[in-house]
C-alpha cells in the first residue's frame, strides 16, 4: 500500500515527567507548566479546526485533570502514555499492566469514554518485551503507537521494517492495529525528525525535505518542545540536556509551518484510511 498520511500526536506530560527526574515520583514539587503548554497547542489547533490524538499520562490526569477536560472539550482523540512514564520494558508483565490500566482508567473516568490508543514512554515497546502488545490488547487497546521500527538506543523493533501502518497478530490470534513512529537516515544513524529534540534542532526546510518525502509521518510533540520558559534540569547526561533543550526558542514556529504546509490527521481519522483487510500483517 502506498499512504499519504501525516497523523498529529501529542504526549501530554510535563518537563519534570521524566525517567532522570526524582525516582520518588515525588513530582508535585515542580513548578507546573502545563497548563500553559497544553493551551498554547490547543489555542492552535481550535483556530485551523485540526484535531489531533493527545497520548496523555496518567499522573497528569490524576493531578490536573482539567487539562484532559479541556483536551477532550475540544474534540480531540485521547489516547493513554503510561501512568508515571517508566518504559515499558523496565516492568514486568504484571507491573506493566498495572501501571497501565491505573492509567486508562484515571483518563476514562474523567472523559467518560474508553480509551482505546496507547504509546509507551520512549517507545519502548521492543523485540524484547513483546508482551506488552499482547497486555494492552488484553486491556482493550485498539491501537498502539509504540514502535520504533529500526535500531534505537532503547532496542527499537527493527524486524517491523518499514514505517506504516500494519496489523499485528499476536499469539493468541488477537491483533492489535500499529501506527509506528517514522525514521529518517541521517549519517547512518535512524533519527525521528517529527518531534522532540531533532524536530527542534534541525531548520525547518530540511524537516519540510524530509516530510515531503516521506508518505507516512507520524508526529509527537510535547508541550515542553515549544516552552523556552522551562527550567533546566540539570543532573540530565549532555546529550540528554542537548536534546532537551537546542531549539526551544523557534519551535512552535516551526510547528506551525509544518500544520500550514501539510494536511494533518489523527489516529481515529488516520484508522479510516488504512485497508485493514489488505494491510501489511506482522505475525508474533
Ligand atoms: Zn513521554
Amino acid at each position: 500500500m502506498t499512504y499519504n498520511m501525516h497523523i498529529l500526536t501529542f504526549d501530554i506530560e510535563d518537563w519534570y515527567n521524566c525517567d532522570f527526574i526524582s525516582e520518588d515520583f515525588n513530582w508535585d514539587k515542580y513548578e507546573v507548566r502545563i497548563y500553559e503548554g497544553v493551551e498554547r497547542i490547543l489555542f492552535e489547533l481550535e483556530r485551523r479546526n485540526q484535531k489531533g490524538t493527545f497520548f496523555c499520562l496518567g499522573w497528569i490526569a490524576e493531578k490536573h485533570p482539567d487539562i484532559i477536560r479541556q483536551i477532550h472539550r475540544q474534540g480531540h482523540h485521547i489516547g493513554c502514555h503510561s501512568y508515571q512514564h517508566e518504559l515499558a520494558f523496565r516492568f514486568t508483565k504484571e507491573q506493566f499492566i498495572e501501571d497501565t490500566l491505573k492509567s486508562k482508567y484515571l483518563i476514562e473516568d474523567i472523559i467518560g469514554e474508553k480509551v482505546n490508543a496507547f504509546r509507551a514512554p520512549g517507545f519502548s515497546i521492543t523485540e524484547n518485551n513483546i508482551w506488552a502488545l499482547e497486555a494492552l490488547s488484553e486491556m482493550g487497546f485498539e491501537y498502539d503507537c509504540s514502535l520504533f521500527p529500526a535500531e534505537h538506543d532503547y532496542g527499537g523493533f527493527k524486524s517491523y521494517g518499514k514505517s506504516e501502518p500494519a496489523k499485528i497478530i499476536l499469539s493468541n490470534g488477537a491483533f492489535i492495529k500499529e501506527f509506528p513512529i517514522n525514521i529518517q537516515k541521517v549519517f547512518g544513524k535512524n533519527i525521528v525528525f517529527s518531534g522532540g529534540g531533532f524536530f527542534r534542532f534541525f531548520p525547518y526546510c530540511l524537516i519540510r525535505f524530509w516530510a515531503k518525502q516521506s508518505p507516512y509521518i507520524m508526529t509527537y510533540f510535547h508541550p515542553r518542545d515549544f516552552d523556552p520558559c522551562q527550567p533546566m534540569i540539570k543532573s540530565l547526561p549532555a546529550m540528554r540536556k542537548f536534546k532537551s533543550y537546542i531549539g526551544l526558542k523557534h519551535s512552535f514556529s516551526k510547528f506551525q509551518h509544518l500544520l500550514n504546509d501539510f494536511d494533518f490527521v489523527n489516529i481515529e481519522q488516520a484508522n479510516e484510511m488504512v485497508d485493514w483487510d489488505n494491510v501489511r500483517k506482522i505475525k508474533l
